[in-house]
């Protein structure tokens, strides 16, 4: 505004509420730190954030409560701070401390470097994704990770989906369109989220007969229940709850004779399906693929992210039949995966051709058998850090915790682990509210971290925090408000 003394007329004219004294759009881009911003960010986005920051403003203007305007250089600053904002990564690392392994929230299994290379590989160059480099025709992509299913499970075929409920749903979609598949009914379980046994059988185009109860069901159950129109016979991993006490299931070979012997395939979802014998790592026992095959299911359906420790995949292994049916039906195209999944999958897969190097290059087994003596040592090395982060207000402690495996393997089945409990120092009311503001605190830091509440206390388990220098580097930037000490009654 022109520094005029106002005559009468002029103050009479101004508006009152200042917007007049708000720099415009030509004033702002004209500055020197526009420059920058310009070349960060380019010239469209740059005005558009310039005219809603301009606009924010002249809106608050208005509000007789704002009554100082914000200058020049606070506009551009708001502008560059919100550039900044939105030019980074909404999908961020984090750190998972939250004891659970598989974490479906955190993105379940961490890749190993072999198949992160061999990402890296397929996304910079042309690959035989679909291409048969011995005879120069066309290729089929199931191909680059089949020999390695057969030889790993004894799986006669295999197909790949997009994850383990495409599995499931392709498969029903295929082998039991408008007919009949019969389930316990202890088994028609919801697996976080929507992923609903009765509801992906239903949008499958198959009719669900359940049999049984709850806790038991019989092999006569089953019997009396085949007819007609069923179409085949379906087991369904518990996951991720437990049934115990007066509990009765079906062996599966004895289900497998059955459903054999009315001519009926037996499909096996085992959800988290692991290779290997996990016991033999001092794991709670999971039932692998290969049981499930040789316990004669004549398809078994798992996840890649789940206990395998590759990239989100369903994988349909069995017989070569069924599974060539699968693989004609004109939805395997809307379900199949991508390159970069199928790189990454051959190279996790491949790792399980080395059992012995095995616990060490598989970043799902190495961390789900770290030594527990590990995790306590490094849960006493960064107790102090910890402490000096937060501040007086919080109390923290190093305590022995128990780690999920997670996503489907069994949930009452605890890992040994170790990690730090914060607490907020005062005893008083207010906890809770100390309690959100560490919490959102850890969240707001470069690399968010993650932990989980319990018994008034945020916990963090050390188990997946391999990288420790990561994690104490950025803990001196914990923007922890001093709590306020709550009055004393
Ligand atoms: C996890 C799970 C699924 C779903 O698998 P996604 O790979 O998450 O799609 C299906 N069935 C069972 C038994 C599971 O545990």
């Amino acid at each position: 505004m022109a520094a005029v003394a106002p005559t009468v007329k002029a103050a009479a004219l101004a508006p009152r509420d200042g917007r007049q004294a708000l720099p415009s759009l030509d004033r702002l881009l004209g500055r020197a730190q526009t420059v920058a911003l310009l070349h960060e960010h380019g010239h469209h986005a740059v005005v558009a954030t310039l005219r809603t920051v301009l606009a924010e403003a002249r809106a608050g203007a208005t509000a007789p409560e704002r009554a100082g305007l914000p200058d020049d250089d606070a506009m551009l600053a708001r502008c560059a701070e919100r550039l900044t904002a939105a030019a980074s990564p909404r999908l961020r690392p984090v750190f998972n401390l939250t004891g659970t392994v598989l974490h479906t929230n955190l993105g379940r299994a961490l890749l190993p470097q072999e198949a992160i290379d061999a990402v890296a590989t397929a996304m910079r160059m042309p690959s035989n994704l679909e291409f048969d480099l011995e005879t120069g025709g066309r290729g089929d992509r199931d191909e680059l990770v089949e020999g390695l299913i057969r030889e790993l499970t004894g799986a006669e075929a295999c197909t790949v989906v997009n994850n383990n409920a495409a599995a499931v749903f392709l498969t029903l979609n295929t082998l039991a369109l408008r007919k009949e598949v019969i389930v316990s009914r202890g088994e028609l379980i919801e697996i976080g989220g929507a992923f609903r046994v009765p509801d992906i059988m239903s949008r499958a185009g198959a009719r669900l007969h359940e049999v049984g109860t709850t806790n038991r069901t019989h092999l006569k159950d089953f019997e009396e229940a085949i007819g007609p129109r069923t179409a085949l016979l379906m087991k369904v991993h518990w996951s991720n709850f437990a049934i115990t006490g007066f509990t009765k299931t079906v062996p599966d070979r004895e289900l497998a004779m059955l459903a054999h012997a009315s001519g009926l395939p037996l499909v096996n979802d085992l959800g988290s399906g692991t290779l290997i014998d996990l016991s033999a790592y001092g794991l709670p026992k999971e039932p692998t693929v290969q049981a499930a095959l040789a316990d004669g299911a004549d398809l078994v359906l798992f996840s890649g992210d789940k206990l395998l420790g590759g990239p989100q995949a369903g994988l349909i292994a069995g017989r070569a039949d069924l599974v060539r049916r699968i693989k004609r039906n004109p939805l395997k195209r809307a379900l199949r995966v991508g390159k970069l999944t199928l790189a990454a999958l051959e190279a996790v897969l491949r790792l399980y051709r080395h059992p012995e190097r095995l616990q060490e290059r598989l970043t799902t087994l190495r961390l789900l058998t770290r030594p527990e003596g590990d995790i306590a040592a490094l849960a006493a090395r960064l107790l102090m850090p910890m402490a000096a982060a937060v501040g007086p207000g919080y109390v923290v402690r190093a305590l022995a915790l128990h780690s999920q495996i997670g996503s489907g393997a069994r949930p009452v089945d605890l890992l040994p682990s170790a990690g730090l409990a914060i607490a907020p120092a005062n005893v008083g009311r207010g906890r809770g509210t100390a309690l959100k503001r560490l919490e959102a605190a850890l969240r707001g830091l470069p690399v968010p971290v993650i932990g989980h509440v319990r018994d008034g206390a945020l916990c963090l388990d050390l188990r997946c925090l391999e990288d420790e220098g990561a994690f104490t580097r950025q803990l001196p930037r914990l923007a922890l408000t001093p709590p306020t000490p709550a009055p004393s009654a």
